[in-house]
């Protein structure tokens, strides 16, 4: 019998592809990093934490007699993308990278794309209402802002910018929900990561139908990698490799 499969996770995406791959009898395992304290419910067989770091995840890989890793972690995830890609080469294990295709801008966006937080938080304005919708690590970076910030997020962040405003919610949120927030806090910039997926979207629909400019930080460079860009090609690859493993029927 193949060992099971392991699927790296903290994504919608990833929760979809274990479900999927459960109702296809795959055995996989769903990794979680234990960021969140109540995370969205999720099917099968779990796992929570960190492994220590790529040389922890390849002997855990070899442990468990991994047959296949799926790196479904969230695009800005870029420890843990750099640790599967070296934990499945030095492990001998084959890895596929989920990826969901990033966000483009369409006509009417009045975007500008910046490397990273840091950069985000140097070209704020000294006033007015800043949504800042960039997750709980990258918070730290706009600790210095003058803009009145507006942040949403899962979870209460611990060391949010002085003088912000937290909103606590779990998207999908829709394109109506987002214009009336951003309507009705005055806010005049929004701050994002350039994520894609659906569920997080509608903040940038809601800034072009209000005309808003956006701050968009882009998706940090990782170590190349085998993609894919659905579920159903992710259960594909599962299915296939998983059965090469496996023993010939007699
Ligand atoms: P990261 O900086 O790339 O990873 C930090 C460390 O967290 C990793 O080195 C690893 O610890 C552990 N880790 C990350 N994902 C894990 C997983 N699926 N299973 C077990 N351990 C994991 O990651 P991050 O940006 O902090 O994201 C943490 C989690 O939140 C990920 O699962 C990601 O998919 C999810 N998420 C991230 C974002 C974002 O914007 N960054 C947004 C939504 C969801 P060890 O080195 O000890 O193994």
């Amino acid at each position: 019998m193949p060992g099971p499969s392991l699927i790296l996770g903290g994504t919608a995406e990833a929760a979809a592809l274990a479900r999927a791959a459960a109702a296809e009898g795959l055995d996989v395992i769903l990794s979680l990093a234990g960021a969140t304290r109540q995370p969205a419910a999720v099917a099968g067989r779990t796992r929570s934490g960190g492994f220590g770091g790529a040389a922890g995840l390849a002997a855990w890989l070899r442990a468990e007699g991994v047959s296949a890793v799926v790196d479904a972690t969230h695009p800005f995830a870029a420890k843990m993308h750099a640790n599967a890609v070296a934990a499945c080469a030095e492990a001998g294990v084959p890895l596929l990278r989920l990826m969901r295709p990033p966000w483009t801008p369409q006509p009417g966006d009045r975007w500008t794309v910046v490397a990273d937080a840091t950069e985000a938080a140097r070209r704020l304005p000294s006033e007015g209402v800043v949504f800042l919708a960039v997750g709980r690590k990258d918070l730290a970076a706009f600790a210095g802002a003058k803009a009145r910030l507006l942040i949403r997020a899962i979870e209460p962040p611990e060391a949010p910018p002085p003088g912000a405003e937290v909103i606590l919610a779990r998207g999908p949120f829709a394109t109506a929900d987002e214009i009336a927030l951003l309507r009705e806090k005055g806010v005049q910039l929004v701050v994002a990561k350039n994520s894609g997926g659906e569920g997080a979207y509608a903040k940038l629909a809601a800034a072009r139908a209000l005309r808003l400019p956006v701050i968009l930080i882009a998706r940090p460079p990782l170590p190349p990698a085998a993609e894919a860009a659905t579920i159903a090609e992710a259960l594909a690859w599962l299915t296939s490799v998983t059965q090469a493993g496996a023993p010939a029927p007699r």
